[in-house]
């Protein structure tokens, strides 16, 4: 595995293995099961893996936590290259942004609701930032987890819309064992937070249930108790709760079938936790 910082050298490396299939798993490291799901991914479908590892600033909001994001270089590597990466392309800011960007990528509608109503600007830095790679890295396939589902919405949308041509793989949701989602950001969290954190999936997957089991008619009331169910733990505090049609993110009402996102994030103390379950529910209302 080559660990490359600068574009010049990427350019070079990249024009070394032209006509292979080159698989790109754009991150921002501190890295966990979850990110190497999505190397493991690109290593069984491509000949070429790079993996980027850039925290990117567009993406933060003001209040949000740039500086203070883990950050864990030479682990990381070392966690690559066993993961099967080829290329391991780790830029600073200034390689990326020598000049604050005049243009970016906005994503409109279906970044109305969920995270992209609290945290405005993110998902244009999100859709910004991968643009860049996919110009820079070109790759054939991109390899994106559902954790941030609503971000492989943006992406996916912003490909098709754009013509870029790269195939959006989108990877399940690695779990802790207890059911927590892995994410960088679970190192935030004391022992306390870490143990009632678990209640996000619990709700999610009640949810599930009783969707799937059509003992819940409205969005609503689905929305309503995931967050009862989640409130119940003292230290979190819900941002939203919000059940939506998946992946064009539009609202639901009544639940009668199709495909559909309940999406939910949390804060416990200052770290902020998303978590989701995508349900596949068969529209039962014109029996044979
Ligand atoms: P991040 O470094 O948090 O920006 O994440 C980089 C990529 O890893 C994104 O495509 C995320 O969706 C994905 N990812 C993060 N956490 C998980 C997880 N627990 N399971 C699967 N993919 C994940």
């Amino acid at each position: 595995m080559r660990t490359i910082k600068d574009i010049r050298t990427l350019l070079a490396a990249l024009s070394d293995v032209r006509g292979k299939t080159v698989g790109l798993v754009p991150t921002m490291g501190y890295f966990h099961d979850g990110h190497l799901s999505l190397m493991k991914a690109a290593q069984k479908e491509c000949e070429v893996v790079v993996v980027s590892v850039f925290v990117n600033p567009l993406q933060f909001g003001p209040q949000e936590d740039f500086e203070t994001y883990p950050r864990d270089p030479d682990r990381d590597a070392r966690l690559a290259q066993q993961a099967g990466a080829d290329i391991l392309f780790m830029p600073e800011k200034d390689e990326m942004y020598p000049e604050s960007p005049l243009t970016k990528v906005s994503v409109s509608r279906v970044t109305e609701g969920m995270c992209g109503r609290r945290r405005p600007g993110h998902f244009d830095g999100v859709a910004t930032v991968v643009a860049k790679l996919f110009n820079l890295v070109r790759p054939d396939k991109a390899y994106f987890g559902l954790k941030d589902a609503q971000q492989v919405a943006v992406i996916k949308r912003m490909t098709a819309d754009l013509n870029m041509p790269v195939t959006v793989v989108s990877c399940p949701t690695v779990r802790e064992a207890d059911g927590l989602a892995m994410s960088s950001r679970n190192v935030y969290l004391n022992p306390e937070e870490r143990k009632q954190a678990t209640v996000l999936y619990r709700a999610l997957k009640m949810a599930e249930k009783e969707i799937l089991a059509g003992n819940v008619h409205t969005s609503e009331e689905v929305e309503r108790r995931v967050q009862e169910t989640i409130e119940e733990q003292p230290l979190a505090e819900v941002e939203y709760v919000e059940m939506r049609t998946y992946p064009e993110l539009n609202r639901v009402t009544r639940v009668n079938g199709g495909t559909y996102i309940v999406a939910v994030a949390v804060r416990f103390g200052q770290t902020r936790l998303i978590d989701n379950v995508i349900i596949h529910k068969k529209d039962t209302r014109y029996k044979q």
